[in-house]
């Protein structure tokens, strides 16, 4: 605390990881003696710069944009982009520490980092998007690479905001390279890029169910948020037999008793990324459902709980909502959605709970997947994606039983998931001697 002065988050994703760590470096003395968990936690570099842009009334706006490369010792650092009013250093810094686990258990060579602004896309035209964009990047470009550096997208970064941050660094460099992650087919995008953390944090959640004999089909899910993950989450509840009743952005949460279908997901991925609308405009096109303004889902009766908007969107008194409400698995869509205080709840209820570093690590696996077919010229075909995300996924779940299994049945999975990440990264820092 005293090294990071006011960093609540990211103080509160190493302290979340230091306890299971602790436990398990206990008796290896290298470790120790090497100080590797304070090395992984004190990030390797943050770049911070001014980005400063005209707005379409000629204003002039000035904003600050970062890079934290955290750690690169299995590979080049590599994380996404994020737009948000609410981002700061703090919150850069942890996702890039809970990057470094989470890239280091896909089991690609990518090292963490993480990236991006206080700029608020909300209400921007495209145009002012785009002289974001391109002023963000003219400051980035210097410090990133496909060998030093690949961001990807986050929340407010997609397909629009990597197209203009693409074409502004092959602008600038004259160099077309996989130096991002989430361009569109065309230039050198992934199949399956777009459903990959959507489709992951719901395959991590049948892996979690048939340990247990169990699966998705027939069940009722609650769902936060309504971008990317949210939406690709729901599709694939939705495939897999589930039921999807909830979906929420922060003007509140919609709840529609009949099941959200793949048409009614449709219309939702319509509002979002093509009309930039509400998700409260959803209860005034389907009739039977409800808008909750200002509120959360975990209220809502379900058997699966899946957040996957933003960092502490779940509460203690939430969890224990759901808890009682008898949800049995949560697999985490976001980062660092549920509060310490929230996942004592689960761990202390022993359901099945996925963390956002092992349950939504599908979309930064396929962004390696991206990086290795731009580095080969080639694109491979959305089976084939589709089958290494399922194995990707079931890799990443076999990890987090191997060091997460108690013994009684029940699986510690934020445990399994911290030790199988930091041990990869641990060993390779060890290799390097002091550096
Ligand atoms: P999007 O921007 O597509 O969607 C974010 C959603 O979350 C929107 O519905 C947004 O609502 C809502 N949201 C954002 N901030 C808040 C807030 N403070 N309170 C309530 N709701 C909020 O982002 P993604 O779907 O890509 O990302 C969602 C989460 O998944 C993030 O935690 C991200 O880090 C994580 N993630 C994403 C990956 C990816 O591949 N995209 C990979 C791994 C993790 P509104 O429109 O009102 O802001």
């Amino acid at each position: 605390k005293k090294r990071n002065p006011g960093q609540t988050e990211f103080i509160q994703a190493v302290q979340e990881v230091a306890q299971d760590i602790f436990e398990f470096i206990e008796d290896k003395e290298e470790y120790h003696q090497a100080q590797i968990l304070r090395r992984i936690a004190e990030p390797d570099r943050v770049v911070s710069f001014r980005v400063c842009w005209e707005d379409d009334n000629h204003n002039i706006r000035v904003q600050r944009g970062w890079r934290v490369q955290n750690n690169n010792a299995i590979g080049p650092y590599k994380g996404g982009i994020r737009f948000h009013s609410s981002v700061n250093e703090s919150v850069l810094k942890f996702l890039a520490f809970e990057q470094t686990f989470k890239n280091s258990l896909t089991g690609l060579p990518m090292g963490g980092g993480k990236g991006g602004s206080n700029f608020n896309p909300k209400g921007k035209s495209d145009s002012e998007v785009m002289r974001f964009c391109q002023s963000f990047m003219t400051e980035l470009y210097r410090h990133i690479g496909p060998d030093t550096d690949v961001p990807a997208g986050d929340i407010g970064v997609g397909g629009r905001e990597i197209g203009y941050m693409f074409g502004q660094y092959k602008r600038i460099t004259n160099r077309w390279e996989g130096v991002l992650t989430g361009k569109a087919i065309e230039y050198g995008g992934s199949q399956m890029r777009p459903e990959a953390t959507g489709y992951g944090a719901v395959y991590f959640l049948r892996n979690m169910l048939s340990h247990k004999d169990d699966d998705i089909e027939g069940k009722t899910a609650v769902i936060s948020g309504a971008g990317n993950v949210a939406t690709h989450a729901a599709e694939m509840i939705a495939k897999l037999g589930g039921k999807v009743v909830t979906l929420s952005d922060s003007g509140g949460f919609i709840h529609d008793p009949d099941g959200i279908d793949q048409e009614k997901i449709d219309w939702v991925k319509e509002l979002k990324n093509k009309r930039r609308g509400r998700i409260s405009e959803y209860a005034d096109h389907f009739t039977n459902a409800t808008f909750h303004d200002g509120k959360r889902p975990w209220n809502v009766e379900c058997d699966l709980a899946l957040p996957c908007a933003t960092q502490n969107e779940l509460n203690e008194d939430e969890a224990k909502a759901l808890v009682d409400n008898g949800c049995i698995a949560v697999s985490e869509g976001a980062n660092m959605p549920t509060t310490l205080e929230g996942v004592k709840v689960f761990h202390d209820a022993k359901i099945m709970y996925g963390p956002g570093k092992a349950a939504n690590a599908g979309g930064v696996a396929v962004s390696g997947l991206e990086m290795s077919q731009n580095a080969e010229r080639i694109s491979w075909n959305q089976d084939r994606l589709g089958d290494m995300l399922t194995e990707l996924m079931e890799g990443i779940h076999g990890k987090c039983v191997e060091y997460g299994d108690q013994g009684d049945g029940y699986v510690d999975y934020v445990k399994g998931a911290n030790i199988a990440g930091f041990k990869k990264v641990a060993d390779a820092m060890l290799a390097f001697g002091v550096v």
